[in-house]
């Protein structure tokens, strides 16, 4: 089944052409890869599949085209930076995990005993149950990421869409909050798109590569990747640090 089509989406900032004519599509549970040089439209391409920057060309989630699609609900969204600096910051994590429910209320918008439930249980889902009650503010980064994950999860979206996610973490965190997201797409089935700088980290978890420099350079399996003498050409070394698991 698709859960993401996209065709012949271009974006424009005045005079920038930031991305032209990028065609793809995502089946559902797929672990998509999103690579390329800096300024090659990589946060462009997520930000006009949440709706936050204009767009020409269609994009279709579920079978549903862009304006009926309603994204908070079906959509999880972890962006790059978003910490508590603030030991003093007046939330527990459970309270932070729960404020994701309310991507899905209407006016005036109410948290329950049951989104409370909801993210107890998405804590528990990502093994950070006993963090529940701790001040946000003093929590490492590492444990504020994944908070953050569990939040975007409250609502059990089918697409999770990272964008450099890790940036802030020690190598060991980092780890852990990528096995979380390879078991939350192998065992319950979600969508995940994933732009990182991190070669080897995409080469190991993601099922598939979108490559962008303005434009799609290469979408497609790693098998096809690896193998293709063209892209050793292109990207030279860094293609082997993607590759060294395929
Ligand atoms: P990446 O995430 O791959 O680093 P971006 O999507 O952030 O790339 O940027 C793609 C291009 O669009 C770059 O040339 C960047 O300078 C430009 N750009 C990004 N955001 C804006 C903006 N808000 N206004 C003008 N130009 C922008």
């Amino acid at each position: 089944m698709r859960m993401i089509e996209v065709e012949d989406l271009s974006v424009k900032y005045l005079d920038i052409e930031a991305l032209s004519g990028v065609t793809f599509a995502a089946e559902a549970g797929d672990y998509i890869g999103i690579v390329g040089p800096n300024g090659s439209g990589k946060t462009t391409l997520i930000k006009a599949l949440l709706g936050l920057v204009p767009f020409t060309g269609k994009v279709f989630f579920n079978g549903k085209a862009f304006s009926e699609f309603t994204h908070n609900r079906h959509v999880g969204y972890l962006p790059q930076k978003m910490s508590f600096y603030d030991p003093r910051f007046p939330a527990v994590a459970r309270e932070i995990v729960a404020s994701g429910a309310y991507c899905c209320k209407k006016f005036p918008k109410r948290l329950f005993a049951s989104d409370h439930s909801r993210a107890m249980e998405a804590m528990e889902m990502l093994g950070i149950a006993e963090l529940a009650g701790r001040p946000i503010g003093k929590l490492s980064g590492g444990e504020q990421q994944r908070v953050l994950l569990a939040r975007s999860l409250v609502h059990s979206p089918e697409v999770l869409i990272l964008d450099e996610p890790t940036a802030a973490l020690d190598p060991s965190s980092r780890e852990t909050f990528y096995k979380t997201v390879r078991d939350l797409n192998r065992e319950k089935g979600v969508t995940v798109l994933l732009v990182s700088h991190d070669a080897a980290t995409i080469g190991e978890y993601a099922g598939k590569l979108l490559y962008l420099d303005g434009k799609v350079i290469f979408y497609g399996s790693f098998g096809e990747f690896c193998g293709s003498e063209t892209m050793t050409r292109h990207f030279g070394a860094g293609q082997h640090i993607i590759c060294h698991r395929h």
